[in-house]
């Protein structure tokens, strides 16, 4: 068997207008702007990803921003809410966060024990806050105002809507996920050779609900992380004896494998490496548009038809420029 898959890689989404989408995921929730790129497979559309400072697997939220999208409807066979991490304790400063900017929040703390803020983005997609006593390190971004002992620590996980739970746990099964717990008509699962980040996928069952329609606010596909090439093969040789899966895609920042689960919802597998620093300098993520060699010689018509965008970072930047340069 190949080495374990070590939870989300990341999670692909579509919103609507970029400015709005790059505005809510860096000034609300505090996340870095880690790539400002295209969509390789339709060049004339953003592809925003957001993340931890660094842009470690496993924290990165990405986007399709199509202006004038319609806006989608979730439902069975989708993923239907994307859960963050957040430390115990973080829990009121959020609730206050979102509510100042207007952002309406429902708080339990009846799932599992947890404390959970849920909430949408501008699109409607449904995120959620899970606090917990041993959120993952990540490195805390340095172009936002959120206070670092509060800030979001990646992911906790994702929620799927299923009729039926059997055909897509015994696929999350294949990728090495055991149940973990139940209550009520949801299951958890986590990969118990990996790590915290991004390692919950919960699978809510309503055998009555209706199915989604894809939209802004729609998560797109999620991806689950790959140590390297050679076990992203491995893994594509265990995958195709029970599902259709694609050959490798190569996406610059990782390499990708393609399959969709029996309850309807894509699944990636993507690889650590080589990550986003491939094409810029770390101190710089996400300024500048990055597009794939392949498409430079394009780049003045793929410019042209992109909405112009502007990257706000806070007033607390000069300062944290300074701490970075010491
Ligand atoms: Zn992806």
């Amino acid at each position: 068997m190949p080495n374990p898959i070590k939870g989300l890689h990341h999670v692909t989404a579509i919103a609507s207008d970029p400015q709005q989408n790059l505005d809510f995921y860096t000034e609300v929730l505090g996340l870095r702007f880690v790539k400002r790129t295209v969509n390789f497979d339709d060049p004339g559309t953003y592809h925003f990803y957001f993340g931890d400072d660094a842009g470690t697997p496993g924290t990165i939220i990405t986007f399709f921003p199509w202006p004038g999208a319609r806006r989608g409807s979730a439902g069975v066979g989708e993923v239907t809410h994307t859960a963050f991490s957040i430390p115990s304790g973080s829990v009121a400063y959020w609730s206050h966060r979102l509510n100042e900017k207007g952002i309406p929040v429902e708080h339990t703390d009846q799932r599992f024990h947890e404390e959970v803020l849920t909430f949408a983005d501008p699109d409607g997609m449904k995120l959620e806050l899970v606090a917990h006593a041993d959120a993952s390190e990540v490195t805390v971004p340095r172009y936002a105002d959120v206070p670092a002992e509060y800030a979001i620590r990646g992911f906790f996980g994702v929620t799927m809507l299923h009729h039926e739970l059997a055909p897509s746990e015994s696929a999350l099964n294949m990728l090495g996920f055991v149940k973990t717990a139940a209550e009520g008509s949801r299951t958890r699962f986590r990969n118990p050779a990996g790590p915290l980040l991004g390692n919950q996928i919960d699978i809510v069952v309503d055998p009555s609900a209706s199915y989604g329609r894809n939209g802004a606010g729609s998560v797109h596909h999620i991806a689950f992380r790959a140590t390297d090439d050679a076990d992203q093969l491995a893994w594509r040789e265990v995958i195709g004896k029970k599902l259709s899966v694609t050959t490798v895609q190569q996406r610059d920042y990782f390499e990708s494998i393609y399959f969709r689960e029996p309850g309807g919802v894509l699944y990636e597998l993507a690889t650590d490496t080589p990550g986003f620093g491939i094409d810029e300098r770390a101190e710089t993520l996400g300024e500048a548009l990055r597009i794939p060699a392949w498409l430079e010689a394009s780049r003045p018509m793929i410019e042209a038809r992109l909405k112009p965008i502007e990257l706000h970072q806070s007033s607390t930047s000069a300062q944290a420029d300074k701490v970075g340069q010491a």
